[in-house]
């Protein structure tokens, strides 16, 4: 049978040379970044050549890059960091209701210490409207966190007209760009932004290890205290072959960028042409921006029948793809995406999302649709 991975946007299978990379630090590498031997100078100039690969990346200056366990401990970091350093100026966070579990609990936590969180709606492509955030601006607000880009269906964010409003007001802004990186030309210095947040593992880095950018001259609070470590704003001994992994991740993306978005919008298409081959155009919708969105994920209902189904039917195909995001897959729980979208219940109850990456060929994608078909006429 065959085995097709199609949920990259869950995580992505390590790189060779993102492990090569992680072997020769960790067979060879043993010192403590923060020690002064000979030992410690070569476990720093690992860390500082991630780190220096990764702000080039990003257009911003190494300093500006804090190593973290991952994409959720960088969102944590950049709303409880910020939101305790600006408490005197007020107390208003607006956030969107589409954001990933790492940001919309990490704000029902902060909502539990008295702050006042508002989350915007989205229209039915699954977009801020920015004249929603205006008119949900007060006095007191003075953290905006949006999406680069939902993990659920793709869809991008309207950032930089976001990022001038909270800039025309004196309000941090923050992006989580986990799903973006990678897939989006990313420049931390010409948008107008003060915080976003990386995981190494979307791009074939390993599990584990993430980047919060905070722009220079911002000061955020620790979440974890201890050593002094990302210059105080992250204590503990560095994961330093996972920050390696990741800086080979980032320079072997930074070297792709453009072959795999043809790469992924190819498949999308192939994905897409075969469907309305197999089934028809009225049998599926998908969801989200049609233009505005990441190419690499699909969401796509089949309203015939309900998610769980169509997911287990896959999985016994060899096929995996995912129902959103990974935290609510194991549960199957309805979408906050999709509802927050509005769509139908019909829709909503039978949406799946297909991710693919690099090993992903069009024969993957034809045959996926092939299996739906058949698996909707078994159904049905
Ligand atoms: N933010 C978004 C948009 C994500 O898609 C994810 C992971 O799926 C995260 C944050 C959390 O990242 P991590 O898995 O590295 O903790």
């Amino acid at each position: 049978m065959k085995s097709i991975y199609l949920d990259h946007a869950a995580s992505t299978p390590v790189h060779p040379e993102v492990a090569e990379e992680m072997m020769r630090v960790m067979t060879g590498q043993y010192g403590n970044a923060s020690s002064v031997h000979a030992f410690g100078r070569a476990a720093k100039r690992t860390v500082s050549g991630a780190r220096d690969r990764i702000a080039k990346f990003l257009g911003c200056l190494p300093d500006e890059i804090v190593f973290t366990a991952g994409g959720t401990e960088s969102d944590n970091l950049a709303l409880f960091g910020a939101a305790s350093m600006r408490r005197s100026k007020g107390n208003h966070i607006i956030t969107s209701s589409i954001e990933h579990h790492a940001v919309l609990h990490a704000c029902e936590e902060l909502e539990k210490e008295g702050f006042r969180v508002t989350y915007l709606p989205v229209d039915h492509t699954g977009r801020v409207r920015p004249e929603d955030l205006e008119a949900a601006l007060s006095e007191d607000t003075i953290l905006i966190s949006i999406m680069y880009a939902n993990n659920e269906v793709g869809t991008i964010q309207p950032i930089e007209e976001i990022g001038r409003i909270a800039r025309s007001r004196d309000i941090l802004f923050h992006v989580d760009a986990v799903q973006a990186l990678g897939a989006l030309p990313i420049n931390c210095h010409e948008l107008p932004v003060d915080m976003m947040s990386f995981s190494a593992h979307k791009i074939n880095g390993p599990q584990g290890v993430g980047a919060l950018y905070v722009r220079k001259g911002l000061v955020i609070a620790p979440r974890l205290h201890g050593g002094l470590q990302e210059k105080k704003r992250r204590a503990g001994t560095e994961n330093m072959a996972g920050i390696a992994g990741f800086g080979k991740a980032v320079e072997i993306a930074s070297r792709q960028m453009e072959q795999r978005r043809e790469h992924d919008l190819r498949l999308r298409q192939a994905l897409i042409s075969t469907l309305e081959q197999k089934i028809g155009r009225d049998a599926f919708v998908i969801n989200g921006h049609q233009e505005e969105c990441l190419p690499h994920i699909v969401n796509i209902s089949f309203p015939q029948t309900d998610t769980e189904t169509l997911l287990m039917n896959l999985d016994m195909e060899g096929i995996a793809a995912a129902s959103g995001s990974a935290c609510t897959s194991g549960s199957l729980e309805l979408s906050h995406v999709l509802e927050a979208m509005q769509l139908p219940q019909n829709v909503l109850r039978s949406a799946i999302r297909f991710s693919f990456g690099l090993g992903n060929t069009t024969e993957d994608m034809e045959y996926t649709a092939q299996k739906i078909e058949t698996i909707l006429r078994r159904l049905t």
